[in-house]
């Protein structure tokens, strides 16, 4: 590519972020310094893809060169090293944006999360991605050229920066289709320049790239001079996922993976099956070990890939799997679609339907088996993904039992903050007469883990799911039943605990209820319209009073929940429950004349028991400050 400059040299800033991306990346990474050539060869791969599939639709920018190859060389007295390719290329704007910004979601909490630790840091801005800003890590001048395909000549472009805190960028007047990376080496990495020590590079990490990496034979004669300048294939150069299985080695789908899914990291799993019949694919899906930073981010990119016959189609082809696996990072390559295929045809295809009934299958049955087989394993992939997994059973209604079989809940069990039962666990200890899986729900663990509604519960030991993540609400609003029981809400509704209560517990009850008649209803009169009704409880034993949901209104979590989220929730009314045996509620009996205060605070208190919040809060301080002044009176 010969660089004619033309004199119209133009300094820019980097964005800050991308200087203090720098600035890490150079130190933290130091010991993993390989990695560049990864990073770089894989963006010359997307761009050939990107360019295969762009000329799909428009062949001209082809320019009448179809062999797509990316270029590895080295100069000894230059002291550099180059990466080139003959794919999409970029113009002005798109090297501006591309190679001085960071445009990820997710980029402001990645910098507040580094602490200062190297080798933290280091799995954090692996997670994040380094892309090609990693070539800092070995070079302290970088000179990109590049022309985007169906260009002129003319509309090449230059970048150039130190990796200090700008760069520079002019047009080029002769530039070749795509994009070359020319890095000047610091002082220390003359290894680098070295035909044997890249070619073991690319051995080591980028073996399966699609495109030929091609390198300059080397084979000297005795006075030095090179025997030949042909060129050689140092990579498979074949599609991976086309190979059969028994021919793959870990090492091989860990690289492969770290390509597609942009990660630094090794995956957690992966499964690899070709599908044949009806409709015929291949797909090799890969379940990461670490949640991406833009997970809950749903316009994340690099998803899944999809190819047609080995022709790269689409990034991030969110047809192919539920959104609720969105996590999933690999590739399906269809032999049967056709090549023209664009994201709308697939959104109608009954083809990809089937295709992504079939990817969800193995997906989830990758999960059973590491579920079953390698708990721990499995605990780590709940710890990144479960809070998304759990949507799907919520979403996906034909995978739903499948789906809720795999969730994790903590329990009073084990008392403890680590999601680790599941509903089979929990129905196979069910006591004897139990027939329904009891849940309580609240905004924190520890709201749940506390909440007066469990103390019956506690008390005559049956197990209850602690639920405490946001998108619990909406599981449970769906997941209604699992293995024929009923999930059941302990604060909400009347409570039957059906034969786990005996005929004299139930006894006892009604003739409480009835010995209080006259109290309850002298609470809901002074209570009015804050209440839809008061009665006597059965659910406590050390709290005064607890407020539930009628069985078919909101509970008062989910209402919190949609109002904290700026959304209305309709306007109910808790039910007020008492407990007949409390000192509070006997004294409350004798009570004259601060029978409303009396009656007040208790609501509050039991509002302010499940996280709720109160509506007068300084009403409520007087009253108490009255009372406790009584107290001392009396
Ligand atoms: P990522 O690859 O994760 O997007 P990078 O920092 O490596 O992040 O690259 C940023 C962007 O620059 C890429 O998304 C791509 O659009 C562009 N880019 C990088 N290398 C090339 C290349 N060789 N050819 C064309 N575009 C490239």
């Amino acid at each position: 590519m010969t660089e004619n400059i033309a004199a119209n040299r133009e300094t820019m800033g980097f964005q800050t972020e991308v200087k203090q991306l720098l600035q890490l990346m150079i130190h933290s990474l130091y010991s993993n310094r390989e990695i560049f050539l990864r990073e770089l060869v894989s963006n010359a791969s997307d761009a050939c893809d990107k360019l295969r599939f762009e000329a799909l639709h428009n062949a001209t920018l082809f320019e009448n060169d179809t062999d797509l190859h990316i270029r590895v060389s080295y100069d000894k007295e230059a002291r550099t090293l180059t990466i080139s390719d003959n794919g999409i290329g970029m113009n002005r704007d798109e090297v501006i944006n591309n190679l001085g910004t960071i445009a990820k979601s997710g980029t402001r909490e990645f910098f507040s999360r580094l602490s200062g630790d190297q080798q933290k840091d280091a799995n954090l801005i692996g997670q994040f991605g380094v892309g090609f800003y990693s070539s800092f890590i070995v070079a302290d001048k970088v000179v990109v050229t590049t022309r985007r395909a169906g260009e002129q000549a003319d509309q090449g472009v230059r970048w150039e920066s130190d990796g200090g805190g700008e760069f520079s960028i002019e047009m080029l007047e002769n530039a070749a289709r795509g994009t070359s990376i020319t890095l000047h080496l610091r002082a220390d990495q003359d290894d680098l320049l070295s035909g044997h020590k890249i070619r073991s590079i690319i051995h080591k990490y980028s073996d399966h790239i699609v495109q030929p990496i091609l390198m300059k034979k080397e084979e000297w004669k005795e006075d030095g001079q090179a025997i030949t300048d042909e060129d050689e294939t140092v990579n498979q150069a074949s599609a991976l996922w086309a190979r059969p299985k028994n021919e793959i080695s870990d090492d091989e789908y860990k690289a492969f993976y770290k390509h597609v899914g942009h990660d630094y990291e090794e995956p957690l799993a992966w499964i690899h099956a070709r599908v044949e019949g009806h409709q015929e694919y291949t797909q090799l899906l890969y379940i990461p070990a670490h949640a991406p930073f833009d997970m809950y981010d749903r316009n994340t990119r690099h998803g899944v890939k999809l190819y047609v016959r080995r022709v790269f189609i689409m990034d991030d082809a969110e047809q192919l799997l539920p959104t609720y696996l969105r996590f999933v990072r690999g590739i399906v390559d269809s032999s049967d679609l056709p090549l023209n295929v664009s994201r709308e045809i697939l959104q109608e295809s009954k083809d990809i339907e089937a295709i992504r009934a079939g990817c969800t299958k193995k997906v989830l049955g990758l999960l059973e088996d590491m579920a079953a087989n390698d708990k721990d394993k499995y605990a780590r992939f709940w710890d990144e993904f479960g809070q998304v997994l759990k949507e799907g059973a919520a979403e996906d209604f034909a995978n739903k039992e499948k789906i809720a079989a795999l969730l994790r809940f903590a329990s009073t069990h084990a008392d403890n903050n680590e999601a680790t039962v599941s509903l089979p666990d929990y129905i196979a200890r069910m006591k004897d007469g139990q027939d329904k899986v009891y849940y309580i729900t609240a905004e924190t663990f520890n709201a749940a883990k506390n909440s007066p509604h469990l103390e019956v519960f506690r008390k005559k030991g049956i197990e209850v799911l602690l639920l405490s993540d946001r998108v619990d609400e909406w599981v449970v609003s769906s997941l209604t039943e699992f293995a024929g029981k009923q999930l059941v809400s302990v604060a909400k509704g009347g409570l039957d605990l059906g034969k786990l209560e005996d005929q004299a517990e139930k006894q006892e009850q009604e003739k409480q209820a009835s010995d209080h008649k006259d109290l309850t209803e002298k609470i809901k009169a002074s209570l009015a319209e804050r209440v839809k009704e008061v009665r006597v409880t059965h659910r406590l034993t050390d709290s005064p009073a607890c407020l539930v949901a009628d069985e078919h209104d909101m509970g008062g979590n989910l209402a919190r929940m949609l109002k904290a989220a700026g959304q209305k929730a309709p306007a109910t009314q808790p039910i007020l429950e008492i407990n007949a045996n409390h000192p509070v509620v006997m004294r409350l009996k004798e009570e004259e004349k601060h029978f409303d205060d009396w009656a007040a605070v208790l609501f509050d208190q039991a509002l302010l028991a499940e996280g709720g919040q109160l509506d007068d809060p300084a009403g409520f301080v007087k009253r108490i400050n009255h009372l406790m002044l009584e107290m001392r009176a009396g």
